[in-house]
């Protein structure tokens, strides 16, 4: 038997199993994907979530792999400048490259791919594979991610929303939309307030780019499928700043995804028996806190320091959050905060908003 069952090998169920492997905890991690199934979006970093990482992973590798950004300019859609603001160490990096970067240091004895696992509904607390047989651990750390079935069978009162926003997010190879960028974090705004254009270098030859959409007033109607996204980039885009719209058209489409954002009305508590949450799967934050990874990670440093410390699990799980709650629920006020500025036309929201919640 392993003493700790980890579900899920996302960011925070990945930097989770590098803290058990540091501290030489007994663990098995199970993931439903399969090893190289990696698709995805990219993550704003800020410099606290760089010191995470670094606790477990040599940061330069992280380095040789993403890219510190150094000024974020906000446009009108039209190109004007409206506002200009130095950042401080905030890093991007493309949330494949950083999955591949954490699993380098898990054993591949301790972590099964193609493994979903799933509450079971007769034996309360218990968690299965999906051959039946059960997950045999002291205790399960559940990473499953924003929607998580292990979450909703526990807590099955609470309320998972759609958020009034939506991503599309592309990665593209162009060397040319590289170097133009340098270091920028170039974000263009519809005057009329829910639409949005971002773009990012993440190395030398790789961008980034993504819309925020409000997805009342811009509905796609059709199935998300690349042709039907890329349509759809093609119609919105058309006539905004040509740095928009020539990228818009010169992209090729292969890596298009459209992200539907969730959150919950309440949180519920982080864990409960011996199953503990952590990341996305105890609490899903809204994109515009660039937040996430940063929290999960924290998250997995908070609870590997009680699990170390305390003599019973329950207190460990009890200290983790009571310590992590109150951090988690500042982002998800400002993360509100931050989307009703983005619902707003141009005029009425605040000037230079940084599209980072810091608390
Ligand atoms: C469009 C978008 C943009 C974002 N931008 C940023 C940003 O700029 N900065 C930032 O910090 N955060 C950002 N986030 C948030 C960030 O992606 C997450 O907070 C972060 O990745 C932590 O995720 P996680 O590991 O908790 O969950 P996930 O990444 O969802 O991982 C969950 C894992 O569990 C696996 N799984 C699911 N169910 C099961 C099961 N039953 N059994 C086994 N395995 C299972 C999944 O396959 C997956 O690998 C963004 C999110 C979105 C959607």
């Amino acid at each position: 038997m392993n003493k700790i069952a980890v579900v899920g090998a996302g960011i925070s169920g990945l930097s989770m199993a590098n803290y058990l492997e540091k501290y030489q905890l007994d663990y098995h991690i199970y993931e439903r994907r399969k090893k190289d199934d990696l698709t995805g979006h990219g993550f704003l970093l800020p410099k606290e979530g760089i010191e995470h990482l670094s606790q477990i992973i040599d940061p330069s590798v992280l380095f040789e792999q993403g890219n510190f950004l150094k000024k974020y300019i906000r446009y009108s859609h039209k190109g004007k400048i409206l506002a200009e603001k130095d950042l401080q160490n905030v890093f991007v990096i493309s949330r494949s490259t950083l999955i591949r970067i954490l699993s380098q240091n898990i054993p591949p004895e301790k972590i099964s791919y193609g493994e979903t696992v799933v509450p079971c509904t007769t034996q309360k607390g218990k968690l299965k594979k999906q051959d039946g047989t059960y997950i045999d651990a002291d205790m399960a750390i559940v990473s499953d991610g924003s929607k998580s079935r292990i979450r909703r069978e526990m807590f099955k009162d609470e309320t998972m929303r759609t958020v009034r926003e939506n991503e599309i997010v592309n990665i593209i190879k162009c060397k040319d939309i590289a170097a133009r960028l340098e270091s920028n974090f170039m974000k263009y705004h519809h005057e009329d307030g829910g639409l949005t254009f971002g773009i990012l270098k993440i190395s030398e030859d790789t961008v980034l780019w993504y819309s925020q959409f409000d997805n009342e007033k811009y509905r796609i109607f059709e199935e998300p499928t690349t042709e039907n996204l890329k349509k759809y980039m093609f119609e919105i885009f058309e006539d905004w700043d040509p740095m928009v719209s020539s990228i818009v058209k010169g992209s090729n489409y292969d890596n298009i995804h459209l992200w539907k954002v969730y959150e919950l009305e309440q949180l519920n508590p982080f864990y409960k028996d011996h199953i503990v949450f952590i990341g996305d799967a105890a609490h899903p934050l809204i994109p515009f806190t660039s937040q996430g990874v940063t929290s999960a990670l924290k998250d997995s440093a908070t609870l590997t320091r009680y699990l170390k410390s305390e003599k019973n699990r329950t207190d460990a799980f009890r200290k983790y959050e009571a310590e992590r709650k109150p951090e988690i629920e500042i982002h998800i006020r400002n993360g509100r905060i931050l989307l009703d500025q983005f619902l707003k036309p141009l005029h009425l929201q605040t000037e230079n908003i940084i599209p980072i919640s810091y608390k």
